[in-house]
């Protein structure tokens, strides 16, 4: 017998995803990197900051976001928080320039949701927000994830997946709906964590789990649903560096090959940079050219990836 209740509420979520979705039914979507550096900035990188300004997502809330303002297309804002490192929320306080800015322009962003795990989320409006810090109520909605392993957001299905980092951060994936003439599209974004290399692990970015040793057949992930189209995953430390990646919970060049030949995205970007490392290619990338025949970029800020 059918559900309706069943029936309305994908009728809703499917609404509401074209509402979300509708300003990019015929065109790539953009992937903006507005601060690319780990732990702090440098003369050309600001702090871990990326925005898909069609469907108003924010991935991390580094010193990069006070370059949000004018790539803004919303009336509202999701912000995915990886984890509660300055580095991916200083800007938080930032916000209120962006949206005094929009808001005198004629533009007003009505809503902001900022979605992390729980004690990350305290932790912000404890700390970060305490009077003696940032003496100013910032205007947004905080979403706990941890009760959700899925749920709605910049017009996608999103999941995630705890990483193993010192007081652990999570990876999201982001699945968006065929609408109109624009295909399906999966984004994953993956910092701050050593890497997961797990079948379990691989199946859920979209890869290979058989080429990562199989999964048991109680898994509970079933067959991965595609690759992802743009993968975009830390790389702090080179090869010679190793072993301070292991110990401060960071990725490093070989492990990114080992992942990229697994997973086989169709672009990968790789991001966090070494703040001290101001090199054109600070991560070694011939290494991953080796086994991964993608797209692979190293981002930069200002860099625009369309997917
Ligand atoms: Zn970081
Ligand atoms: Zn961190």
């Amino acid at each position: 017998m059918l559900d309706w209740s069943v029936v309305f509420g994908r009728a809703v979520v499917a609404v509401l995803q074209f509402r979300y979705f509708a300003g990019a039914t015929d065109k790539p979507m953009d992937f903006h990197c507005l601060g690319t550096a780990g732990y702090h900035p440098n003369r050309s990188r600001h702090t871990s900051c990326y925005c898909v300004p069609q469907c108003g997502l924010v991935l991390d809330a580094g010193t990069g976001l006070f370059r949000l303002t004018e790539l803004i297309e919303t009336d509202h804002l999701d912000i995915l928080i990886s984890h509660a490192h300055l580095d991916h929320i200083a800007g938080l306080t930032f916000l209120l320039d962006v949206l005094h800015c929009r808001s005198v322009a004629g533009r007003p962003v009505d809503q902001v949701r900022v979605f992390g795990e729980a004690a990350k989320l305290d932790a912000i409006q404890t700390h970060l927000f305490a009077d003696l810090i940032f003496p100013a109520p910032l205007d947004v909605q905080w979403v706990p994830i941890d009760e959700t392993p899925e749920f709605s957001a910049a017009g996608a299905t999103v999941s995630w997946r705890r990483q193993p980092h010192p007081g652990g951060s999570v990876a999201y994936r982001l699945d968006w709906p065929a609408v109109a003439s624009c295909q399906a599209k999966r984004l994953v974004y993956a910092t701050d964590t050593s890497g997961l290399t797990d079948p379990q692990d691989i199946a859920w970015f979209g890869g290979d789990s058989d080429m990562a040793g199989g999964l048991p057949a109680d898994s509970g992930v079933g067959a991965a649903a595609s690759v992802p189209d743009l993968m975009v995953h830390e790389c702090y430390f080179r090869d010679t560096h190793r072993q301070w990646a292991e110990k401060t919970g960071h990725s490093w060049t070989s492990r990114i090959a080992e992942l990229a030949a697994l997973i086989r995205p169709q672009r990968l970007l790789l991001t966090h940079i070494n703040p001290l490392d101001e090199s054109v290619d600070p991560v070694d990338s011939e290494k991953i050219r080796k086994t991964f025949y993608g797209e692979l970029m190293i981002a930069q800020d200002g860099l625009k990836v369309s997917f």
